[in-house]
């Protein structure tokens, strides 16, 4: 359900981290921060494009870091040119239980 429980003991051995010890992988998920769930593992992907970008792509850490502190909107980060236009059309796949009753509905007509 979550990485690292959050507590004393965890936050003392940083038992939660983005760095690695291999060289440019860094942590994305849940494990990189203590506590967990979907919030967590959002900030620590956010945070983790972050500090690529910090690295990789000064212009898009900066539009980024002011998105991320509410210093701008979606509409002025997505108008900067650091960012690719992406038009939103990416589906997800059934899962196996949408599949199952996709099946189970059309075998029913
Ligand atoms: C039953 C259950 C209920 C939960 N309910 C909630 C809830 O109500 N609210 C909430 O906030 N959180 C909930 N959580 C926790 C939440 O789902 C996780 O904290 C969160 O999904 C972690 O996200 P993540 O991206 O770090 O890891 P994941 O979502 O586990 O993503 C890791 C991805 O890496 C892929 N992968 C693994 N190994 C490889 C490999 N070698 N190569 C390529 N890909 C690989 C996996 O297939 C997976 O897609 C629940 C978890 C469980 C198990």
């Amino acid at each position: 359900m979550m990485g690292a429980r959050p507590g004393k003991k965890n936050m003392q051995s940083k038992v939660a981290h983005y760095q690695t010890p291999v060289k440019n992988l860094l942590l994305g998920g849940h494990w990189a921060e203590l506590g967990g769930g979907v919030p967590i593992a959002a900030k620590a992907g956010a945070n983790a494009a972050l500090m690529v970008f910090k690295k990789e792509n000064k212009t898009a850490f900066t539009a980024m870091a002011a998105y991320m502190d509410g210093k701008t909107d979606l509409a002025g980060l997505l108008s900067n040119p650091a960012f690719k236009p992406y038009n939103g059309h990416w589906k997800a796949e059934p899962t196996p239980a949408q599949k199952k009753a996709m099946r189970e509905a059309t075998a029913g007509e």
